[in-house]
């Protein structure tokens, strides 16, 4: 029997891994330049806190967690989202006791069942932040930003954010009702999760894919139009911020995101690069979900981006790809330099440079060869005669110089090549 990975999922091989890895490192970079601090939290979590947390009529909830129940009769969930296991870290470990605001990021895997397709994994990457603890508007356009830029500085083109606010929870109640008035009458024209929805969660109607719904949508009452006065204070500062900073945004009023407990703020990133599955990244302002899972109230806000999209969207070309690293490939010839060979070869990688030999064994030509192949600009030879000599030929490949250096000063001597 063969095996085979489970649907949904995939490998990362050596030809893209390098790729990953450079992303990850960027988003590290740039989120720690930004004064956030990393957060892991276990893989797998009480299936209760996600049902509290993202809500039982979500679909993430209702049917896409793969959940279990253990040798000792606890019901346990893999992550289908971060966000309710950092809230949950942080309460638990009293973060707030540390510092008022928390501002944390999270690198990792999560898991859905969902119908895979291109873009849509069953197991996935994702990165983002939460900042918990500021309700101040500036907050939400910082958090923005961060997404905004990093997705345009990996490369890639043609985004859009896209734009909303969804008011706090007595704004959402209101227009809760308005909703359900206009839609009522309009009943039949529901698809079946629609009319499903329509009593315990109409708002998530307007986040319908399906056609004939958006048309009748479109004659729907905006929450916009039901903001209270300090939610439009909030909303405008946001907006205006987002026009200090040059960010490009798009008002897209029926943007309520699929997760419960969002309040005012809500944006997501596109772009016109993928297919269906276009968001590269979604977020927004939750100032009820800390007390809803057992904290004091704190608001916050926070994004995730999927991995995997912005791989598929990144420009293969990207710079950020092996940025100006010098590999060195080393040529040993006979087995008497071999003992040799490998020390020097730990000193130069200790000494930090890109490195590598051929453990086949291969003739000179083959090794030349595949030096070539790896893209190497130095190859350093160690045969008979340099043994004799104590001395290694270095060859710079991009301007065909080569000159002998004895063993005690091959290092110094690579550091004075350009
Ligand atoms: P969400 O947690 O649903 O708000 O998703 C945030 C981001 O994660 C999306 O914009 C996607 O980029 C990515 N994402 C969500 N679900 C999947 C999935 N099943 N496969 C790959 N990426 C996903």
């Amino acid at each position: 029997m063969k095996f085979r990975s489970i649907k949904g999922t995939y490998d990362v091989l050596p030809n893209v891994s390098n790729k990953w890895k450079n992303v990850e490192s960027y988003i590290h970079q740039h989120l720690s330049r930004s004064g956030y601090s990393e957060i892991r939290t276990p893989i797998f979590e009480n299936t209760d806190l996600f049902k509290r947390g993202v809500g039982e009529d979500s679909d993430v909830v209702s049917k896409e967690m793969y959940s279990w129940i253990d040798q000792g009769g606890t019901d346990l969930t893999l992550k289908p989202e971060y966000t309710a296991s950092v809230v949950r870290s942080y309460i638990q470990n009293n973060l707030n006791s540390i510092s008022p605001i928390s501002k944390l990021y999270y690198i990792g895997d999560l898991f859905r069942r969902e119908r895979p397709q291109k873009g849509r994994y069953r197991q996935f990457r994702q990165f983002g932040i939460e900042a918990i603890g500021s309700k101040y508007p500036e907050q939400d356009a910082e958090i923005i930003s961060i997404a905004y830029n990093i997705l345009s500085e990996l490369g890639i083109q043609d985004i859009t954010l896209n734009l909303n606010s969804i008011g706090s929870s007595e704004t959402r109640k209101k227009y809760r009702q308005i909703l359900i008035d206009f839609l009522k009458p309009n009943y039949d024209q529901l698809s079946e999760s629609s009319k499903n929805r329509l009593d315990s969660n109409p708002l998530r109607i307007l986040d319908t894919k399906n056609k004939s719904e958006m048309k009748l949508l479109e004659k729907a009452p905006m929450i916009t139009e039901y903001l209270s006065n300090e939610d439009e204070i909030h909303f405008n500062e946001v907006q205006q911020y987002l026009n200090d900073l040059n960010i490009p945004f798009i008002l897209d009023t029926n943007l309520v995101r699929g997760l419960d407990y969002y309040t005012r703020t809500t944006f997501e990133i596109v772009s016109s690069k993928l297919g269906a599955q276009d968001a590269l990244c979604g977020g927004g302002r939750y100032d009820n979900l800390v007390q809803s899972l057992g904290g004091k109230p704190t608001p916050s806000v926070g994004f995730a981006a999927g991995f995997e999209r912005i791989l598929l969207a990144m420009d293969d070309e990207n710079e950020l790809v092996e940025k100006n690293i010098k590999k060195i490939y080393f040529i040993g010839l006979g087995n008497e330099v071999k003992s040799t060979m490998i020390k020097i070869l730990g000193e130069i990688r200790n000494a930090g440079y890109y490195i590598e030999f051929d453990p086949l064994r291969r003739s000179i030509k083959s090794q030349l060869r595949e030096a070539n192949k790896l893209g190497a600009s130095i190859t350093i030879i160690l045969g008979e005669k340099e043994m004799e000599e104590q001395c290694v030929q270095i060859k710079d490949l991009s301007s065909g110089n080569q000159e002998s250096a004895p063993f005690d000063s091959i290092i110094p001597y690579l550091k004075s090549l350009k």
